[in-house]
This record gives structure tokens, sequence and C-alpha cells, in this order.
């Protein structure tokens, strides 16, 4: 065990996890409550993330509420079940506490579809805007950005800039394209896209909606604008999850990451959700990358420390401006 362990420690960056064994007979749950409580660890994981990730999770949200979780908590050790730039936001915040992920391959195409060298030219374009990104993107983006935003807020922190300043939006433009129609404005968008949004088909959500007439449809703002001109309800996925709880209507039709539909039938059991298909031979829509983790890992990197997120001081100081400079104007707005 001792050398598998000291190999699997050699190939952790190569393979993004820890690939050793578990003992197939070990309680998973207990084993992360106890490694909680040894390493004063907290479990933050997104929405996004298979059902026994969440159920164990100490603080299950979208990417605002797990930032902000992730800047108050007193833990020694975040865990953070979610995808890189996630840990890497929580390492931002956090420069003093060991971060860890179950995968460090768990990427986000979203992200990867923004390359800071390329970023930093186009700003460079247009100097006189400003620059709002939403947080899934990589720190190097970050810290080219002026106020991060995530989909809870995007609209009211856009909205929070004078109507006639002109802003660059990156990485997403389906979000950016949405933020526009609604609030008026003209941001310059980055082409950037989630490859999980984009891939719902409007043709089976139209059928879908003709056999169950009483459906609302709802949408994450990540989609493309033929998805969410159809849409009965659009927001993140907080938003999303409260506006299920809270509606009288007893169907949806959910058009995000399937991952959600966990919490919403927790807290909802007696209404029906149905995924969005998307424009493919599946069912629902899961993301590759949060799928990633699994509770194996989850063990494994709480036990072993590793993966670890580590990053350059400098990067991360400049990274952190425009992230703080979205936890101020949130707590202002009492978002
Ligand atoms: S669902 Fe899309 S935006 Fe979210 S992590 Fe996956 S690829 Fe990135």
């Amino acid at each position: 065990m001792e050398q598998e362990l000291l190999i699997a420690k050699n190939e952790v960056q190569e393979k993004g996890f820890l690939d050793v064994d578990v003992d197939p007979t070990l309680d998973l749950f207990a084993e992360i409550e106890r490694l909680k409580k040894e390493k004063n660890a907290i479990i933050l994981a997104h929405l996004y993330q298979e059902p026994d990730i969440q159920d164990i999770a100490d603080y299950i949200g979208d990417s605002l509420g797990l930032a902000q979780q992730a800047a108050k908590t007193d833990a020694d050790m975040i865990v953070f079940a979610g995808v890189h730039f996630m840990a890497e936001t929580a390492k931002i915040l956090n420069p003093t506490k060991k971060v860890v992920i179950p995968d460090l391959k768990a990427g986000c195409s979203l992200s990867e579809s923004c390359p800071p060298p390329l970023f930093k030219k186009f700003k460079e374009q247009h100097p006189d805007h400003v620059v709002i990104s939403y947080i899934n993107c990589s720190a190097g983006i970050k810290a080219l950005t002026d106020v991060i935003c995530t989909s809870s807020n995007a609209k009211a922190i856009v909205e929070s800039f004078p109507p006639e300043q002109p802003i660059i939006f990156a990485p997403d433009k389906n979000l950016g394209g949405w933020i526009n129609r609604t609030s008026g404005r003209n941001m310059l968008l980055w082409n950037g896209a989630c490859m999980v949004h984009e891939i719902f088909s409007l043709e089976k959500i139209t059928r879908l909606k003709t056999r169950h007439p009483n459906a609302k449809l709802i949408s994450h703002p990540e989609c493309e604008e033929p998805i969410l001109r159809v849409s009965d309800f659009i927001g993140s996925t907080t938003q999303l999850l409260n506006y299920t709880k809270n509606s009288p209507n007893k169907e949806f039709i959910v058009a995000t990451e399937a991952g959600i539909l966990h919490q919403m039938v927790k807290q909802a059991p007696d209404k029906t959700f149905i995924p969005a298909p998307p424009d493919n031979s599946c069912a629902c829509n899961d993301c590759p990358h949060m799928k990633r983790n699994t509770l194996e890992k989850v063990y494994l990197c709480m036990e072993y420390e590793q993966p670890e997120i580590i990053m350059d001081e400098e990067l991360r100081v400049q990274a952190k401006k425009s992230l703080d400079r979205m936890l101020e104007i949130s707590a202002k707005l009492g978002l």
C-alpha cells in the first residue's frame, strides 16, 4: 500500500486524482464524516455534483453561494466538490487554508473558451471598457477583470454601472446576450459558451411542452437565446431551485445540468421534474467535468490531502481584487 500510495501521489498531476484502490467494504459516508472532524474540514459542493456528494456536503450551492461560503469559513481545509475554477476561487479567497479538489482535471468548457493571452489582447483593443467576467473563468481572466459576477448577481452587477459606461462581458456570450436583452445594455461579448447549456434541443423541448402542457420550462441563462425565448423562468441554479420550491406549479422542464434535480426532488417531493433533453441521444444533460468527481475521490482527497490547489501569489492577489469587488457589491445590494 505504501508503494502504491507513493506512485499515486507522483502521478496525481498527470491523472488528476489519487489513483489508489479503496476498500469496497469501507463506509465512505462514515469515513468522510470522521475526516471532516479530524481535519476541521468543510465540504463545499456545487448543485451539479452527483447526489451522494451533495448528501455528504456541508454546503451545497451555486457559484455565488459557494464563493460566499469559501470567503467566510473558519475550517482548516476546504474540500471543493466542483470544477477547477471553483476550487481556485476558494484558494484565491483563502490563501492560508488548504484547498483540495477530488479531481484536478474537472475543468470547464466555458472557462477554457477564454484563454488569458487572447483576452488580454482583446482588452487592450478596448481601453475605455470596464471588464465584467462571469465567475466561470480562470484566475488569469479574473486578474484581467474589474468585477466578477455569477448568474445570481450578473444583471445587478452590470446595472451597478451607469448605462453610458462601455463594458466587456466575458466569457459567456449567452449570459451576456441575455443581460444585454433584458437590461437594454450593449456590452461587448467574448465568444465563449458552456458545452452543457449549448446543446439543449429546442425541437425536443417543444415536443415535451406539447406532451406536458402544464409544465413550466425553467432555464439557466447560459442556455442559447432560442431556449431562453420560450422559457417561463430564467435564473441561476439557486434561483431555479427556489422557483420550483415556491411555485404553485406541479410540473417543470428543467434546462440546466441534471444534477440539480436531486435537490429539487428533495425540496418538493410532490412535484415532477423533467430534465430538458439535449440535441443527442441522451435523455438528460450531465456536465462531464462535474461528474469526474466521485464519493471515492472525495474520500481520497480528504484522507491524503491531495490534489491540492497551489497558486502563484502575484496572480492570486491580482485575481482577488475582482472577486472582492463582486462580494462587496453583492453585500451592498443584499444578494
Ligand atoms: S456545466 Fe458548463 S459552465 Fe458548468 S462546469 Fe460544466 S462546462 Fe463549465
